[in-house]
């Protein structure tokens, strides 16, 4: 789910008996031109293929209400590839294993691919359909060759479960999916596979699923971070969307009752495709009323959930892959078994729906990203539309062109690399100018006003002519133009924007014609030049900058910031530039560093300005614990999931911004230098309550506390805290708790 609130069940369940509920769904007759070899008119089930309890020895879906009921990580695994392994050699049916990389605490992260032996033999190798559909995704196959396409090759989708480890019936029901896929016999089934490669993702989260916790070891909620993909186990799996997109995305998710399937309340964000908007709507939505009709189950739509901001499992899989993405809700009050029952039925019903429909949904799916580049190519914001009978009225459109995204390659490099590097692992397309290019129409972020100006040779451009061109705009744009005046939860996140990539922006008119540009795979703007030189220059205007000055003091080398601006080499510094002594460097090999943070770095004869040395920082990460908290980087075994920031021992409360800030710093920003608790300190390390009280801010020379919304309540803490801060150390608070303590009154 995505937050804690209890929804309405629309329709009231009748209370059928649950066997009555798992016994499988009469399969429809064949639509199929022709039924497949083999295949037996009644259904049947291949006694090669094993059931869920012969492997787990637990019948599926054993528990009682709530999330207790699930079966760990290990035994989902176990069912998958001892499946797999039954029909290796199936005339039948056949499934490969994928792997994308490992858990935070980990774990493998793995899917599986399903289909006839013809189909799997022939995704990656043969006629080579996966990379068919992604090249007709990126642009590289045409629409006509995809249209061609459409009945001679298998539609891929997407089946996977929530990222959220505390709402885990999904596992169990995808095991069930892949067994009815896998051992029936009958002609509708048969047709399935020979139609369609299921992509079957049973665990994204299995930190989270095995602790039984929402989020990610580092305590972030992985629903929230699909499109940023800060948290490993996102980072890893949707840069696979460029391998093997899919015509749907089931993230099948838990709330707290009845059950929730699209169409999705309004807004839909505009940039989301008539496609996905009508296969949701039109084709999905009605075959899941009609499945859940049929067996008088509890469920609601229209309602609730929005597709709106493009950092969930359904918007970002919509916009990302042309998926119909989607969200599934199933309430934790009724007992495990019925959860999982739900979630295999929607999931069935989807599948039914598209096999059925199969030409004219992959029509639509080669469509879909022609139709962007033409969108692209006129500068067109796709309209809003309203998708909810019950929404009025639509409170505005997009108001103005947008004909594609420059980026400077001057400012900012360390930070914009890694966006434009993140773009392209999408399947974005990044091109770099070829000359100075005098463009009208360039509007810089947040001036709200277009104007002539002279774009530099360099400058990294992104034309909405492109087949993500949706996908941009929605991550890019700096007004996502609500069609009604409210979301479910933030109205957007314009990446540029929100790390400061300030003197980029967009074009609101064409670039002129023949300008010459040349696509690339890499930026690459870190770098030495003149690194001989007796001082070595760099910007700090980005975070990775500021980051390697850090890593630079903290090897002992001396680093200055200028004073005052200045110009070397055609290039002007402004105040801050980091200024290194090169003498100092040692063994230390700053154009690697240079390189990793994509960071350029200039030599010059001298300091060409007063500067001031920095100080090597020794960083407090504050904890209201009095033991440093169970987390990825101080795994306590004591916890009971050791190593998972939402767990603890008793006594350590409040540690998920703690865990957060920790992430932030040393993962994601990188700065080294961080030491555990039994350590002594580097430059960074857990402050607690304890050492708080105990003044070792100011008696072991740290320069800076950070608190992330920890409390520190009046008492010995707080009084060395103004300690602290009186005798010049840095206090940096965040959120509510993190403020200073309250002024004594004079
Ligand atoms: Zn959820």
């Amino acid at each position: 789910m995505r937050s804690p609130s209890i929804t309405i069940a629309r329709v009231l369940a009748l209370g059928l008996a649950l066997a009555a509920l798992f016994a499988a769904l009469a399969p429809a007759s064949s639509l199929a031109d022709e039924d497949p070899a083999g295949c037996t008119d009644g259904v049947g089930y291949d006694s090669a293929i094993p059931t869920y309890q012969d492997v787990v020895g637990r019948p599926l879906g054993d528990g009682p209400t709530g999330n207790t009921g699930r079966d760990l990580t290990s035994d989902i695994y176990k069912y998958f590839r001892a499946v797999k392994d039954a029909t290796a050699a199936s005339p039948r049916v056949r499934m490969l294993e994928k792997s994308y990389g490992k858990s935070v605490l980990g774990q493998d992260l793995v899917f599986w691919v399903l289909s006839t032996p013809d189909n799997i033999d022939n995704l990656d190798a043969g006629r080579k359909d996966a990379a068919f559909w992604a090249g007709v995704r990126d642009g590289s196959v045409s629409e006509a060759a995809g249209l061609a396409a459409v009945r001679s090759r298998p539609a891929p989708a997407w089946i996977t479960s929530t990222p959220h480890g505390a709402e885990p019936a999904a596992g169990e029901a995808i095991a069930r999916n892949l067994y009815e896929l896998a051992a029936r016999t009958d002609c509708w089934n048969a047709m399935r596979l020979r139609d369609m490669d299921f992509f079957l993702l049973p665990v994204r989260n299995p930190d989270g699923r095995d602790a039984i916790q929402r989020t990610s070891a580092w305590t972030f909620d992985h629903n929230r971070d699909f499109g940023t993909q800060n948290q490993i186990e996102n980072g890893s799996f949707l840069p696979v969307f460029k391998q093997y997109p899919g015509v749907f995305y089931i993230d099948a998710h838990q709330t707290g009752n009845g059950y929730f399937f699209p169409p999705n309340e309004d807004p839909v964000h505009h940039e989301v495709s008539d496609f996905t908007v009508d296969y949701i709507g039109e084709m999905i939505g009605p075959a899941l009323r009609q499945a859940f009709d049929d067996q008088s189950i509890d469920y609601f739509n229209f309602q609730t959930y929005d597709l709106f901001v493009p950092e969930y499992g359904d918007t970002v899989p919509s916009l990302l892959s042309g998926a119909a993405g989607m969200t599934f809700e199933k309430g934790t009050s009724e007992v495990y078994g019925k959860q999982v029952y739900e979630h295999y039925l929607a999931i069935n019903a989807t599948i039914d729906v598209t096999a059925q429909n199969k030409p004219s949904i992959l029509r639509g799916w080669v469509e879909q990203w022609a139709e962007a580049v033409r969108q692209g190519e006129q500068c067109d914001l796709e309209p809003n539309e309203l998708v909810s009978p019950l929404t009025e009225p639509l409170k505005q459109q997009p108001s103005y062109d947008v004909c594609g995204y420059f980026f400077r390659a001057d400012r900012h490099e360390g930070d914009t690399v890694a966006l434009i590097k993140h773009m392209q692992a999408q399947g974005v397309h990044v091109y770099t100018l070829d000359t100075n290019v005098n463009a009208a129409g360039v509007r810089e972020f947040g001036t709200g006003t277009s104007g002539v100006q002279t774009l530099p040779q360099g400058t990294l451009y992104i034309p909405m002519n492109q087949p993500l061109k949706h996908w941009i705009q929605a991550v890019f744009g700096e007004d996502p133009f609500e069609p009604i005046e409210f979301f479910y939860d933030v109205a957007t996140w314009s990446y540029p924007m929100h790390r400061g990539l300030a003197g980029s922006g967009f074009l609101t008119s064409q670039l002129p014609p023949g300008t010459l540009m040349t696509e690339i795979d890499d930026p690459a703007l870190g770098g030495v030049n003149n690194g001989a030189k007796p001082v070595l220059a760099f910007e700090t205007d980005s975070m990775q900058a500021l980051a390697m000055a850090f890593e630079l003091l903290e090897k002992g080398v001396d680093v200055a910031r200028a004073r005052d601006a200045f110009t070397s080499g055609g290039r002007s510094f402004s105040t801050g530039t980091a200024l290194v002594d090169a003498s100092t460097l040692g063994g230390v090999d700053i154009a690697a560093l240079a390189a990793e943070r994509e960071t350029p770095v200039t030599g010059l004869d001298g300091y060409p300005v007063a500067h001031h040395p920095m100080v090597k920082p020794k960083i407090g990460v504050y904890s209201q614990a009095t033991s440093a908290p169970n987390s990825p980087l101080e795994k306590n075994a004591a916890a009971p999931s050791p190593g998972h920031c939402a767990t603890q021992v008793g006594g350590v409360v409040g540690a998920a911004d703690y865990c957060v800030a920790l992430f932030t710093l040393t993962d994601k920003i990188g700065l080294p230098g961080y030491t555990i608790s039994s350590a002594p300190e580097g430059m960074l390390s857990t402050v607690t309550a304890t050492e708080l009280g105990a003044g070792d801010l100011v008696t072991k020379n740290y320069t800076a506390l950070l608190n992330a919304n920890q409390s520190i309540p009046a008492g010995a803490g707080a009084t060395a805290l103004q300690a602290f801060v009186n005798a010049g150390g840095t206090y940096v608070g965040t959120l509510a708790n993190g403020r200073p303590p309250p002024a004594t009154p004079a």
